[in-house]
């Protein structure tokens, strides 16, 4: 029976009555059980990490519902998504897929257009389909966090063979998080780089399989559907197949409904020590930096290691108002030194760890310390000489092995009602470079009477920086300034040619002309990809600033 409640809000351009068709048609196909129009306000709570919401950003930087779903749908299978996409062909409606919808930072489950459809395809579509440990992969539909596939190897006894790579919160997905480019800190923490095989619903409804995955299994089951044929055998294994290597446009894009993908797992190292080396000056930057380029290059820093700011830890540990009677104004350099000093940490904290049998990590060892030595008053922990409860070390020892955590969620509440903002520009591993980014981020978010609050995660050649904006959700003046420090740090980075790998929802476009390029040609081409993969222009308008012919993006830029 078709729900007679309106929306809240419309998709663009969508009457009521296309509206009323297109949720009648998911009726038929999906079940009323799965389905909910957002048409209350009574809808519309933030919720929380544990208990995250599918209506809107629950860290919103502008109105709460600046970014709203008209509904939530939940298909259970492939033939539902298909049948989805055929009624959002046939009335224009919007679809925003996501899988488990946290997204922490970058705009949650909410749609980059207000009115779009939220498509959950995590909740009823959330099976590990396979562990396979001589190849060392898995395959997982939408639904599957890394939380669920950790506890999937316990469960089984896989652990002692294979380990699988976490991000900082283990609450994601890893489908959602790889298409995001998403990183982890083990020595497969670029997980892009690790996936293998995607299966997509297209915008026409059509079901791809990319890399090897396009060659059928040679024992078909007769009869079944397409999403039900076994994989090739290698498409886990060799991700590029043969011919144009598609898999990365449905990244960061709006070009498809990932259902199910591959991910490489880590066999297990055969031994593992995780470390934290202090390094004691705000300046000392510049050094650190310089010396982890050859070590990451050259493989002898074997994971994806980080350089946290000292307020990052302090975050983690305790509310700001644990360390100063005035939190509405950053926190100056004393008050940095006396917590470095009170926690016994550095001012930058370098977290990396070694992996294999002990003559291997022991060889390595010597190298990281001998190297890091040259900073005057650096020093080295390992988790067992670091004897306070819940320290990072404690925490990354967890993460830098695959076991995922829910600790680094304690420092969004750096701050009353704390939300956040991530701004993540990529830096090169230069120390001049990094002070430069670190002092430009730094300094304006003193400007907004923020704290820097910051990390930089090591890639194989390249630095993903992250800086965290905190941010009070229920102080309006607060907002804007969060909002402001975002839009000003993206144009102050541009003139430095730093661009950011991924981003919130409020600032999509600003990022995408940054990418400018010729004429802005990469934003062009991948409007004309967009056209004709998808015509109506149904999935995700906006996403990375890439819109469809039926949008003005001029109108839609915030
Ligand atoms: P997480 O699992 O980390 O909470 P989300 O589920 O919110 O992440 O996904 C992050 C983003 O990735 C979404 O906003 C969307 O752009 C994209 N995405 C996630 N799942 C899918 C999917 N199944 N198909 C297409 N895009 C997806």
């Amino acid at each position: 029976m078709v729900q007679s409640k309106s929306p809240l809000v419309l998709p663009p351009n969508v009457s009521s009555d296309a509206f009323t068709k297109f949720i009648a048609s998911c009726y038929d196909a999906v079940g009323s059980e799965h389905i909910e129009v957002i048409s209350s306000t009574s809808q519309i709570n933030d919720g929380d990490y544990i208990k995250p919401n599918y209506t809107h950003d629950p860290h919103h930087v502008l109105r709460q519902d600046f970014f709203l779903a008209s509904a939530v749908i939940a298909p259970r299978n492939v033939a539902d998504v298909q049948a989805i996409v055929k009624a959002a062909n046939e009335t224009g409606v919007p679809l925003w897929p996501i899988s488990i919808g946290r997204n922490s930072g970058y705009g949650g489950a909410a749609p980059r257009v207000s009115g779009s459809v939220v498509l959950n395809m995590g909740k009823n579509m959330n099976k590990i389909l396979e562990v396979n440990v001589e190849g060392a992969y898995c395959l997982v539909e939408p639904g599957v966090t890394f939380q669920d596939l950790h506890q999937y190897l316990v469960d089984n006894n896989l652990r002692d063979k294979l380990w699988l790579d976490v991000p900082d919160l283990g609450g994601g997905s890893i489908l959602g998080n790889t298409l995001e480019r998403g990183v982890g800190y083990t020595p497969y923490g670029d997980h892009f780089m690790m996936h293998s095989g995607m299966e997509i619903v297209l915008p026409s409804g059509e079901l791809i399989r990319t890399g090897m995955g396009a060659m059928p299994n040679p024992n078909q089951r007769e009869g079944a559907r397409p999403e039900d044929q076994p994989w090739n055998e290698s498409a886990q294994l060799f991700n590029y197949g043969f011919g144009p290597y598609i898999d990365g446009i449905f990244t960061q894009s709006n070009l498809g409904i990932a259902t199910k993908m591959g991910m490489w797992l880590m066999p297990n190292p055969g031994g593992y020590q995780s470390y934290l080396i202090t390094i004691p000056r705000e300046e000392d930057l510049k050094q650190a930096v310089d010396i982890i380029r050859p070590l990451r290059l050259g493989m002898i820093l074997q994971n994806v290691p980080t350089i946290r700011h000292i307020l990052l830890d302090a975050a983690v540990m305790n509310h700001k108002s644990h360390y100063t009677s005035n939190i509405d104004k950053p926190l100056d350099d004393d008050e940095l030194d006396q917590i470095a000093k009170d926690l016994n940490l550095g001012r930058w904290n370098f977290y990396g760890a070694l992996y294999g049998p002990e003559p291997i990590r022991d060889a390595m060892w010597s190298v990281v310390k001998q190297s890091f030595s040259a900073i005057p008053g650096a020093k080295f922990y390992f988790p067992e000489e670091r004897t306070e409860e819940n320290s990072v070390l404690h925490m990354r020892h967890k993460t830098m092995q695959g076991i995922p955590t829910f600790d680094e969620l304690r420092w969004v509440s750096w701050l009353p009602n704390g939300s956040h903002l991530f701004f993540s520009p990529i830096a090169r591993v230069n120390g001049d470079d990094a002070t430069k980014q670190f002092a430009l981020t730094k300094r304006r978010c003193h400007e907004a009477g923020l704290d820097f609050i910051g990390t930089f995660t090591i890639g194989m050649r390249e630095m993903h920086h992250i800086v965290c904006i905190v941010f009070d959700r229920k102080n309006e003046a607060q907002k804007k300034k969060a909002h402001w420090l975002i839009k000003t740090l993206i144009d102050d980075c541009a003139k430095h040619g730093w661009g950011e790998y991924r981003t919130h929802l409020a600032v999509m476009d600003q990022i995408m002309d940054t990418y400018s390029f010729n004429d802005n040609v990469f934003r062009r081409f991948n409007e004309t990809i967009k056209n004709a993969v998808d015509p109506n222009g149904i999935i995700a308008p906006g996403k990375s600033g890439v819109w469809p012919k039926q949008y003005n993006r001029d109108e839609w830029k915030l």
